[in-house]
């Protein structure tokens, strides 16, 4: 198929609030997706859904019948949005349907999940995109490109914050649950992390890090607030923090030559920064989750690769579980 022509159909994987309040709308504001097929748990959610997007009964899918899909024509894409602690179960089903996975963030708990996501995608012949639209708004683009052309001289150091004032979650929601994926350093912590990377535009060799609880009567079993020491190869320290306690945003490079910045470095809209000679990054872009699916759509018809492969999500889950064993062990861990 070519763009134009067809549509790519979406299914969305769990009728949550980035399904419901994001992604259902982008969908609406992409060039090259709609939204065709929902699997959700909730069979109370689907009449609102389906008066809303207009979408068929036959597009309908519980957690159970959702292997189903293997024949249905309409869906090319599953796009997994339940916790993080389910990802790979059901991007596994998705696959082996036959289906393209987009997943979001994290992209699952452990390496091995990850890799076992990648695993399944490839042996099915289908693509696999994570859900990092941060490396698909064209400020940050910009600062990803300037770890190959170095504008500002060789990196020194790297800043990256990402964290909010959240609310106390309710006692069962799933950001509370180690298992389900919790926790600042999952949820939030990916977006320092992987900004770290692409800044850089190398793998870190060692992270340090300290995982902290203020509100011990809320998180028991989760981490709060993570800070990690991330060292790049060539001396280039990361220092990055995560919350859900506290705000903090922005993310900046020191360089030999002057530096560059992003604040807020991680938002729906209104990402933009700065450098030392005055440039400002204040590109727009119209919806940054409309952008990443019609980017990944693209891919599709295109059988090109896709921006945000699930290397990109094991990278940083490889980072994740080292910091979780040096916060354990209170020691610098060799990655
Ligand atoms: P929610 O809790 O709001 O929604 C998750 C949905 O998953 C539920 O509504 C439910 O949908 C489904 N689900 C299936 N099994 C379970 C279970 N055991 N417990 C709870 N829910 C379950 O979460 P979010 O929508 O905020 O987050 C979902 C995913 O999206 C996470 O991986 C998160 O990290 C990611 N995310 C990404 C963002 C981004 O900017 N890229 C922003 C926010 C979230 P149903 O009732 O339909 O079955």
């Amino acid at each position: 198929a070519k763009p134009g022509r067809r549509k790519i159909g979406v299914a969305l994987v769990g009728l949550g609030y980035y399904s419901r309040d994001l992604l259902a709308s982008a969908l609406q504001l992409t060039q090259y997706c709609e939204l065709r097929g929902l699997v959700t748990g909730s069979p109370e959610k689907v009449p609102q859904w389906q008066q809303e997007y207009g979408i068929a009964d036959r597009n309908i899918y519980s957690y159970e019948t959702m292997h189903q899909v293997a024949d249905n024509p309409d869906i090319d894409v599953l796009y997994i949005v339940v916790p993080t602690g389910l990802h790979e179960k059901y991007a596994l089903i998705a696959a082996n349907a036959g289906k393209h996975v987009w997943c979001e963030k994290p992209m699952a708990m452990t390496e091995k999940e990850c890799l076992s996501i990648i695993g399944a995608c490839n042996k099915n012949g289908v693509q696999l995109a994570v859900g990092y639209r941060m490396q698909h708004e064209p400020n940050t683009r910009t600062v990803m490109s300037y770890a190959s052309s170095q504008p500002y001289g060789k990196l020194k150091n790297i800043i990256a914050k990402a964290g909010y004032a959240g609310g106390a979650p309710n006692p069962d929601n799933w950001r509370l649950s180690r298992k389900l994926g919790g926790g600042a350093l999952y949820d939030m912590g990916v977006y320092p992390i992987n900004a770290a990377r692409y800044t850089a535009g190398s793998e870190p060799v060692a992270v340090t890090a300290r995982l902290e609880v203020e509100r011990k009567n809320v998180f028991k079993e989760v981490d709060e607030s993570a800070y990690l020491t991330l060292e790049f190869p060539g001396g280039v320290i990361a220092e990055c923090a995560t919350s859900v306690g506290q705000n903090m945003n922005m993310l900046r490079a020191n360089c030999t030559k002057g530096w560059y910045e992003l604040e807020p470095m991680q938002a729906y809209s209104g990402v933009k920064g700065r450098t030392s000679s005055g440039v400002l990054l204040d590109k727009t872009v119209a919806n940054q989750q409309a952008r990443q699916m019609d980017d990944d759509a693209l891919a599709i018809f295109h059988k090109s690769p896709v921006l945000v492969p699930g290397e990109e999500g094991l990278a940083d889950i490889r980072i994740i579980e080292a910091a979780h064993r040096s916060n354990a062990s209170g020691k610098r861990v060799a990655l």
